[in-house]
């Protein structure tokens, strides 16, 4: 049986690079599901579907075919067989990844790719919704999340360093909205599940985080062989 860590939070959260750096460590395969909701998001972008257009989408949804592959370690998302790792971090892909993951049909289908590459073998995966619906029965489960001014701070010191222009209010007022609309739709919303460990990085470093979740880790994996233990010497009694 594989082993999956799952991974939930907003936007900004530090959910990504955390994620990256321990599937490292532990010599997982890391699995950003952001990326595959971006990579319809840029298919309805390049169809110019709009995003309130719910049965176009779901229709677009049969024409689309989303595989990820991994050179050096790092995934690609292949959209209908391109690699399109370099269009989908725009903030046009990402707004509108944020308004077609809503829809039943955008949603079915990644739900059911994500859960079989999680059954074949030992994952991170990050999202959403991944301790909540996707991977319900993950071994490890955290909701990793920070203070909107933090995640801001962080986006908008990004943009500088890269030397970007970057608006830190446009950048906050943003980030407000995706939240709002992950946190709020019908189907699959952001949410933190009920036996999900809190991690709150706004005042962390990243390797203050990374140093929680491994703990978290190895927590979970000296229980699984205290429980199966304990299950064996039922067995022999
Ligand atoms: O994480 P990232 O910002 O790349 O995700 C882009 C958008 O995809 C999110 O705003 C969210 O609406 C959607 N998403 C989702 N469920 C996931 C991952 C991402 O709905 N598991």
């Amino acid at each position: 049986m594989s082993f999956n860590i799952a991974i939930d939070g907003p936007s900004g959260a530090g959910k990504s690079t955390i994620a990256k750096r321990l599937a490292n460590e532990l010599s997982f395969v890391y699995v950003d599901t952001g990326a595959m909701y971006r990579a319809m998001a840029l298919y309805f972008l390049r169809k110019k579907i709009s995003p309130k257009d719910e049965a176009a989408i779901a229709t677009a949804c049969a024409q689309i075919d989303i595989t990820l592959a991994y050179e050096d370690g790092v995934q690609c998302v292949l959209l209908n067989g391109e690699n399109v790792n370099a269009y989908i971090r725009a903030e046009e892909v990402g707004n509108m990844a944020s308004s077609t993951s809503i829809y039943p049909a955008v949603r079915a289908k990644l739900t059911a790719l994500q859960k079989k590459l999680a059954s074949t073998c030992d994952v991170i995966m990050d999202g959403r919704d991944i301790g909540t619906c996707v991977l319900p029965d993950a071994q490890v489960k955290i909701y990793l999340t920070a203070s909107v001014s933090a995640r801001a701070g962080r986006r908008y010191g990004e943009l500088i360093k890269k030397g970007v222009a970057a608006d830190y209010a446009q950048i906050e007022a943003d980030l407000k909205e995706r939240d709002e609309r992950d946190m709020n739709r019908e189907i699959a919303p952001l949410k933190q599940a009920w036996d999900a460990v809190l991690v709150d990085s706004s005042d962390l470093s990243i390797d203050e985080v990374l140093a929680v979740l491994r703990d978290i880790y190895e927590k979970a994996v000296e229980k699984g062989v205290a429980d199966a233990d304990v299950a064996a010497t039922k067995g022999n009694e």
